[in-house]
């Protein structure tokens, strides 16, 4: 409940009772005086200055009149303010209403996406100066910020040689003195800054020559006499809005709070909130904008103050309830069930070259069960590397084949899905399933054939990128979706595959163990299945730290694998695939390799080679001709190539843990165990420290909470931008486990007694504007 709704309920109450009760003069005197004094108490809150005003000329109304006209007058003035859906009328305003708020300015905070007075309350800081401590001139270090305080000895308009100009300020404190200097906005600082100014000066240090100086620092000008700590001394620093320094964009959001901080109401329900003991919403956002003096710095840096606090419990509501809607919305749709009767399953699981797992069989039973259904499956399928999952996504293909339709498989890149079609068609082939492949670079004679085949429903499976969805491309009766390696797709390209054709099924897969932490904030729209058991026959692979001076030993374990006959991955790291400076270091190891090992065939692969020359590559080394693969990352996924035992990564220290645990997949995979050198230069001991979890571990899951705690969310995921993860302002999903888990709870409850939020349209509406795009919630927007 808002401060707000308080304060009205205080003026609404007495104001109806003297209305109904007309006539005894004594009494409406008595009402007229309460009422006075809570429409003063509302006008103190933080509200728009013209409600101020309105309540402030009521209490003075009633003062001094007090008669039944003057009760009625005021509750009509009253009426717009005390309307239950004013807070939300006035928080969606634009916020060129904000006092201050010009129609530049406007503009400048649209580009931010600040586009009401809501929006750029829940603008937060992203970290906080603090000026609390103002230190000596003479003990200012260069490359730090400091805060000082002292007095404008001299100050001058210094021409440079190139015809610009510079302004310069000298301060001292009686310590020392330091010079200011301002390239830009001269003129003002030129007015401001006159010698005898006192100020209060915060900045980072450089050195110019012998001496300290400031470029550009944030100045305040104390009038005579302020003690500079009796400022509020914690200053809250935003991203950057281009167009508006820091101290107008902090001057606009005090504006802002000034105008409504106390029309907000928190979306969390009051059981939550007194559960949690969670801080009253307007206080937390005035506190998080405008922290106290006295509050803790650590947990103010580390944005965990009970300010802090309430907002992310309340981000996480907002989101919990999005997803929920959307995964209620979802399984309203309808569509054609995939049946595979028993005798079809008996026959393509005798078709298999091995029985299933437990594991496998349970996730089947599930897929099965949700393919049977006429609403479509939704469902994730997490799976360690070679945990197998793609014989579920065989059998859940051979369903849709029973049905009469189509499934398109989906990889994130080219050669992944050039590699997958060459694993799946050996699969398919003895269950009946014809699969064929499309990817950007299929020629257009190909397509033309490949649509025919489509069209008469010779192809069951078509394997591809997403040049698969494209809107030139048609897939007639297209039933099941999977997607592979999911965590490479991002929330909206999921989305647009559902899209395509009438509500297919859909399929995710992803061999990123999802940590539990996660897993319902990222797929809380998604059932999910776990593959954790890997099939008979594969030991862990046993994986080494190796600094990269020890060269001689890793060419002997080289040695002894090819003496054994068998072959050998190395990987060299590469982001991006146009990073000159990763492609000319793997093709340098390369070359060395080639030159240490005469005699022993080796190939390079990367991702700017020619498809025909990856292609002959990779099938060179599948087939044993070739030895030594060395590539970049894109044997990630996909290559099955039993004889292979020794995998080599370079520059270990770049890659995630996880995307590790995946390349060492490759390797062992035929018997015989698997050896993992992971180089990784032991001058950077943090990354080496994180790197001996995958010496002791051989759980995906375990690596995968690792890192996430190690690296952060966002950067685990490594694809915040593609929309993987959602953005989220304030709350961590790993640090803020409790909040969460809270949320989920109080968002799931409310939504079992009022599915559609019908009684709350307000809470609708704000769940629409802040993920409604994002989640693509057809039905809450
Ligand atoms: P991933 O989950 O990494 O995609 P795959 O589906 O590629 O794993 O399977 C990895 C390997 O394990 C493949 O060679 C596959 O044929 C094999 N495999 C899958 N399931 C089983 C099983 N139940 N028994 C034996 N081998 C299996
Ligand atoms: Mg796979």
């Amino acid at each position: 409940m808002s401060r707000w709704r308080d304060a009205v309920g205080a003026i609404r109450g007495p104001l109806e009772f003297a209305r109904r009760s007309p006539g005894a003069a004594e009494r409406v005197r008595d009402l007229a005086e309460t009422l006075g004094g809570a429409c003063l108490r509302a006008a103190e809150l933080w509200v728009p200055p013209e409600v101020a005003k309105r309540l402030r000329d009521a209490a003075a109304k009633l003062e001094a009149g007090s008669t039944q006209e003057i009760l009625d007058e005021v509750a009509k003035s009253l009426a717009p303010l005390l309307a239950p859906s004013f807070p939300d009328r006035w928080l969606s305003q634009s916020v060129a209403r904000v006092p201050g708020v010009g129609p530049k300015t406007a503009q400048a905070l649209a580009r931010k996406e600040i586009a009401t007075v809501e929006d750029l309350l829940f603008f937060l800081p992203r970290a906080y100066e603090d000026r609390r401590e103002i230190a000596p001139i003479e003990k200012l270090e260069v490359g730090r910020p400091a805060v000082f305080a002292g007095t404008v000895t001299r100050s001058a308009v210094v021409p440079l040689r190139n015809g610009r100009r510079f302004f310069q300020a000298i301060v001292t404190d009686g310590t020392g003195a330091v010079q200011l200097k301002w390239f830009r906005g001269i003129q003002t600082f030129q007015d401001r800054l006159a010698p005898g100014t006192h100020v209060l000066v915060a900045g980072e240090v450089r050195r110019y020559r012998f001496a300290k100086e400031l470029h550009h620092p944030d100045v305040e000008i104390l009038a005579e006499g302020t003690e500079p700590g009796a400022l509020p001394r914690i200053v809250s620093s935003y991203s950057a809005v281009e167009g508006l320094p820091p101290r107008t964009l902090r001057r606009l959001v005090e504006s802002a709070l000034r105008t409504a901080a106390d029309l907000v109401d928190g979306w969390l329900p009051e059981a939550t909130v007194a559960e949690l003991a969670l801080a009253e919403i307007g206080e937390a956002l005035r506190e998080v904008h405008l922290p106290s003096v006295g509050l803790d710095p650590a947990s103010l840096r580390e944005r965990n103050t009970p300010y802090h606090l309430r907002l992310v419990a309340e981000e996480l509501f907002l989101l919990q309830l999005g997803l929920e809607l959307r995964r209620r919305e979802l399984r309203q749709r309808v569509t054609g069930p995939l049946v595979l009767t028993d005798s079809d399953e008996a026959r393509a699981r005798a078709a298999l070259p091995f029985a299933l797992t437990g594991d496998q069989e349970r996730a089947w039973r599930e897929i099965r069960a949700d393919l049977a259904r006429p609403a479509p499956m939704n469902r994730l399928l997490v799976g360690d590397v070679g945990t197998g999952k793609t014989v579920l996504a065989l059998l859940a293909a051979a369903a849709a084949r029973a049905a009469g339709r189509t499934t398109a498989l989906l990889a994130p890149t080219e050669i992944l899905a050039e590699q997958h079609f060459e694993t799946l068609h050996r699969l398919a082939t003895p269950l009946g399933l014809r699969a064929a492949l499309l990817t950007g670079a299929t020629p257009p004679r190909e397509r033309g054939e490949l649509a025919r085949w489509l069209e008469r429903g010779e192809v069951h499976v078509v394997v591809g990128t997403h040049a698969l969805f494209s809107e030139s491309v048609d897939l007639p009766r297209l039933g099941l979706v999977v997607i592979d390696e999911q965590h490479r797709f991002g929330v909206t390209q999921r989305r647009a595959l559902a899209r395509k054709g009438d509500n297919p099924h859909i399929l995710a897969m992803s061999a990123t163990p999802i940590p539990r932490s996660l897993a319902l904030t990222v797929f809380g729209d998604l059932d999910h299945s776990t593959l954790r058991e890997r099939p008979p026959g594969r030991a862990p692979v046993a994986t080494s730290i190796v600094p990269p001076t020890a060269g001689r030993a890793v060419m002997t374990e080289i040695g002894e694998t090819l003496g054994r006959g068998e072959q050998i991955f190395v990987v060299y790291p590469l982001v991006e695939e146009s990073e000159k400076a990763d492609l000319k270091d793997a093709t340098r190891g390369f070359e060395r390799l080639r030159k240490a090992l005469p005699g022993v065939t080796a190939a390079l692969v990367h991702g700017r080679l020619e498809r025909a020359a990856r292609t002959r590559a990779m099938a060179d080394f599948a087939a044993g001709r070739v030895r030594v693969l060395v590539s970049t990352t894109v044997i990630e996924v996909g290559v099955d190539v039993p004889n292979a035992t020794l995998l080599i990564v370079q520059h270990a220290d770049r890659f995630g843990l996880a995307q590790l645990h995946q390349l060492r997949g490759r390797v062992g995979r035929g018997g015989r165990p698997g050896r993992a050198l992971l180089i990784a230069d032991p001058t950077t001991p943090e990354s080496v420290e994180r790197l001996t979890i995958l010496e002791r571990s051989d759980s995906g899951f375990e690596i995968a909470e690792a890192d996430l705690r190690i690296r952060g969310a966002g950067e685990w995921l490594g694809t915040r931008q593609a929309g993987h993860l959602p953005e989220l302002r304030l709350a961590d999903l790993l640090r803020h486990g409790e909040y969460l888990s809270a949320a989920r709870d109080a968002a799931v409850q409310l939504l079992a007694k009022d599915p559609q939020l019908t009684g709350n349209p307000a809470l609708r509406a704000a769940i629409a504007r802040r993920w409604g795009a994002r989640l693509d919630l057809a039905s809450a927007s």
